[in-house]
């Protein structure tokens, strides 16, 4: 007798019908976390993708004071986007750990996405926990859900002329309506995936840029340490995408 096995639902690829990506962010790291891999073949493919950060992630560690965590967290993120490609990173200034969800964040989020027009918009997990449907899993932090959903809202925010009517008027940005999808990366309930064979070995040494910040959060070899958490998101999506492995994103199209 076999036993039956469970085959779980498969992913969809994520569209590669665009050229632009703008990924908005809280902090420096979540990018590397979350789907680098799949960023460092988009810009392989010859695509841009720019980052923009809500805060420098100056309350990231707990020895250093935030006013001199922040220009060392900054250079780390800048160092990590340029191992997968990305040459252009840009911070908000909002404080580290206390985002506020609101008009300010999407007004700034808003003003980076009509500058930038990108037709793909990436951020992470706005949701409460990061686990499972139907309750448990880790809850997320503030500052993710904040800038997840300020972002999600942004993306319409920017298209539409009535909405921050101060951007055209004091920054020239005029209404970009353009973005066709907002991929959330570290959802619980992907819709599609990236395959990360191409660029999971970048993601690595992108993730190990943040030298500072792992070396107080683990006493694990700092390469072993995000190998060991890349690799293995990677190949756990793989069951959902024909066995490749895969970053997964839940797609919002618009
Ligand atoms: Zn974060």
């Amino acid at each position: 007798m076999t036993k039956e096995v469970d085959q779980p639902a498969q992913l969809e690829p994520m569209p590669t019908d665009w050229q632009r990506a703008l990924a908005v962010v809280a902090h420096p790291d979540d990018l590397e976390y979350g789907c680098a891999a799949a960023i460092a073949d988009w810009t392989d493919g010859g695509r841009e993708v720019v980052y923009v950060l809500a805060t420098r992630g100056e309350a990231g560690i707990d020895t250093l004071a935030p006013e001199e965590c922040a220009p060392l967290r900054e250079a780390e993120q800048r160092a990590s986007a340029a191992v997968v490609g990305v040459s252009e990173v840009e911070f908000l200034d909002h404080r580290d750990g206390v985002v506020e969800y609101g008009l300010g964040l999407r007004r700034d989020i808003a003003a980076a996405i009509r500058h930038h027009r990108p037709e793909l918009v990436i951020t992470l997990n706005h949701r409460d926990t990061w686990g499972g449907q139907g309750g448990g899993g880790y809850w997320n932090t503030p500052d993710h859900q904040a800038v997840g959903r300020a972002t999600l809202d942004a993306a319409a925010d920017a298209g539409n002329r009535w909405i921050f009517p101060e951007l055209i008027a004091e920054q020239g940005l005029e209404p970009w309506n353009g973005v066709r999808w907002v991929a959330v990366a570290g959802s619980a309930t992907p819709t599609h995936a990236a395959d990360a064979g191409p660029g999971l070995e970048r993601s690595v040494k992108s993730l190990m840029e943040h030298k500072a910040y792992i070396e107080v959060l683990t006493d694990q070899d700092p390469e072993e340490y995000c190998r060991t958490f890349l690799t293995g998101n990677a190949r756990q999506a793989a069951a959902r995408f024909g066995g490749r492995p895969a970053v997964t994103f839940e797609v919002f199209p618009r």
